[in-house]
């Protein structure tokens, strides 16, 4: 038999008429969607596949799972075998490389279908159900400012995380139902004091202040069972936002309790400025990239990344090395270098 596309006599793709190298260059063989959600309880780590619940016993049972259900494949092609190498874990979001063992033709060959992977959590039926009324705490996470996904998602895995923790040498450790709310997350659970210490963790780390308070739930074993509320109100910036302090402009680099600490965008020089003096300039994602056209030994001169006119931008202290990109936050028709982090 010859391949009709390259002439070649060998064994060719049944009902296809070319040879297997042919056949790979014109089809797609096996790939994921684009990007595949999947929910986890956060409890008893179950996966949700359709409408079903489904326990798995770890990692390698996890994706062979996801394989079952997300992965496309020509008719042409069988599975022999596949592993599964984590490019990037992020946590909610994860970058896998299935690296598959195919069957085509006759011929054994590997391929690599590449899966972003975002996690979402939420409590299965059965954890739902156990813990559903039952909760000691609510932490309550808000700010004016619309959290970003990757906000919200951070946050989600510090409370999973820390209660997951907790839960191995506690069984009342758990989180009964987690609530979007606009601009924010509600999170019930137990005990309370891991309410109190995922308040002062989230606002230590995001910037924010804590208001408790409690409310009488009924009686259990003859006293008085409260049930604490934890409201972190987190400050509209945060680490990689743009600040103003007495008219300077900063980066946030990371909160305290008393303030930001903040580095100076003209001098590159670092300092702290208090909460109270703070105002919100410009948000992390607004940094963009920006060719770098000369070098002086004071100035630089960049192409702004939304004109493409070149401007002379000042050398913070802090970076005198530059490559052939710089990464800048522009305002008020001024371009300000900021370091990649
Ligand atoms: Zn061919
Ligand atoms: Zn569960």
């Amino acid at each position: 038999m010859f391949c009709v596309e390259c002439g070649a006599e060998e064994e060719l793709v049944p009902e296809a008429s070319l040879c297997i190298d042919c056949y790979l260059k014109k089809n797609k063989i096996a790939w994921f969607p684009d990007r595949v959600k999947i929910t986890l309880c956060p409890t008893c780590d179950s996966f949700k596949r359709g409408e079903r619940w489904m326990g798995h016993q770890g990692f390698e049972d996890l994706t062979g799972q996801i394989l079952d259900q997300y992965l496309e494949l020509s008719a042409a092609v069988e599975i022999l075998d596949f592993k599964v190498v984590v490019v990037k874990d992020e946590g909610n979001k994860m970058l896998l490389d299935y690296e598959l063992g195919l069957w085509l033709g006759g011929r054994k060959f590997k391929h690599v279908a590449k899966l972003e992977l975002i996690q979402i959590f939420h409590s299965c039926d059965t954890c739902s159900r156990r813990a559903g009324t039952y909760y000691e705490a609510i932490l309550q996470v808000r700010r004016n400012r619309t959290l970003s996904d990757g906000e919200l998602d951070n946050i989600q895995k510090k409370v999973k995380d820390f209660v997951q923790s907790l839960s191995r040498n506690n069984r009342n450790a758990f989180i009964s139902k987690t609530l979007d709310i606009k601009g924010g997350l509600d999170f019930y659970l137990s005990p309370s004091s891991a309410g109190r210490e995922l308040s002062k963790t989230l606002s230590a780390s995001m910037g924010g202040i804590v208001n408790s308070s409690s409310e009488l739930a009924g009686r259990k074993d003859g006293e008085d069972l409260y049930r604490m509320t934890y409201l972190v109100r987190l400050y509209d910036y945060g680490p990689g936002d743009f600040i103003s302090a007495n008219n300077i402009l900063y980066r946030v680099m990371h909160m305290t309790k008393q303030g930001a600490k903040v580095r100076h965008l003209v001098k590159g020089v670092t300092t702290t400025v208090p909460h109270n003096s703070i105002q919100l300039v410009g948000v992390a994602s607004e940094v963009a990239e920006a060719v770098v056209v000369s070098q002086g030994q004071n100035e630089v001169q960049v192409m702004d990344p939304e004109d493409f006119r070149t401007v002379s931008v000042l050398l913070p202290s802090d970076m005198l090395e530059l490559g052939e990109t710089v990464m800048v936050f522009k305002k008020d028709e001024t371009l300000y270098l900021v370091p990649r982090k």
